[in-house]
């Protein structure tokens, strides 16, 4: 059993079937890279995973319990952080303001989450929240109004914003979309030492296939809606039918 499984999900929209028959078990501190072409349904599942979308059939468990029926806030209490394709952060704040949105929203909610239970007071927060600035390479800006950043930079706040929740399942679309090459790669080994450093799960949607063959343990590829092919890293390249549908295109 994975800690994440997905089974025989459908999603539709309209007359259009982005998701169908879908199945996905993403293994307990694994990396777990989904790919695919443009519009393969990619996002819609991820949507799915965190209560943005509401599958039509099908069942979605992580930690042995269903997400099913829940909002994204209480999914996110279970343990799941995502980035979406866009950026969700406040351009009216700094970068140092976001942080601590994620901190405050777990100690003045009516939960605790994970790791951010024991960051009852503020200096204590500012402290974590300028640690995780600093892993993201980021701390120069926290002062900044975030709106006025560059679009790779968004995205690592986001991230940042995330990882300092200190999620047992992180899920990621496209995170280095935007990114220049030395920004993708600080992603790419910040991704790695927050995977050495915590018991973390990470299912990544990705289209660089530097970043992915870094990263994952395990891929998926989707095609129109359905999974094509799940296998190790060095059995994907190779594949005809990966080859087929995706790299070749
Ligand atoms: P990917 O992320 O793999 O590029 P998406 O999940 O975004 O693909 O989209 C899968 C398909 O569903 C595409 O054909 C897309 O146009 C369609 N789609 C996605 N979201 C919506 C929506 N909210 N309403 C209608 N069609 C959608
Ligand atoms: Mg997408």
């Amino acid at each position: 059993m994975g800690i994440l499984e997905v089974k025989d999900v459908g999603k539709r929209f309209g007359g259009l079937k982005a998701l169908s028959d879908v199945n996905l078990s993403v293994r307990e501190n694994t990396v777990h890279a989904i790919i695919g072409p443009n519009g393969a349904g990619k996002s819609t599942l991820l949507n799915c995973l965190v209560g943005k979308l509401i599958p039509d059939s099908g069942s979605v468990m992580f930690d042995g319990q269903s997400v099913l029926g829940r909002t994204p806030y209480e999914i996110n209490q279970m343990g799941i952080s995502r980035v979406f394709q866009t950026p969700e952060i406040f351009g009216d704040l700094t970068v140092m303001e976001n942080m601590m949105i994620p901190c405050f929203a777990a100690r003045d909610g009516s939960f605790r989450m994970h790791a951010i239970e024991n960051m009852m007071n503020e200096k204590e927060m500012v402290e974590q929240a300028e640690q995780m600035l600093i892993d993201v390479n980021m701390i120069d800006k926290r002062g900044m109004h975030s709106a006025a950043m560059s679009r790779g930079d968004k995205r690592r706040l986001e991230m940042a914003m995330c990882l300092i929740q200190n999620p047992k399942l992180l899920l990621l679309d496209e995170p280095t979309a935007g990114m220049a090459r030395a920004d993708t790669n600080n992603t790419i080994d910040l991704l790695k030492q927050i995977k050495e450093e915590r018991d973390i799960t990470i299912a990544i949607i990705e289209h660089d296939m530097h970043v992915v063959f870094s990263l994952a343990d395990r891929i998926t590829v989707l095609a129109q809606g359905t999974p094509l092919v799940e296998d190790d890293p060095q059995n994907i390249k190779g594949h005809p039918k990966v080859r087929e549908a995706y790299l070749g295109e």
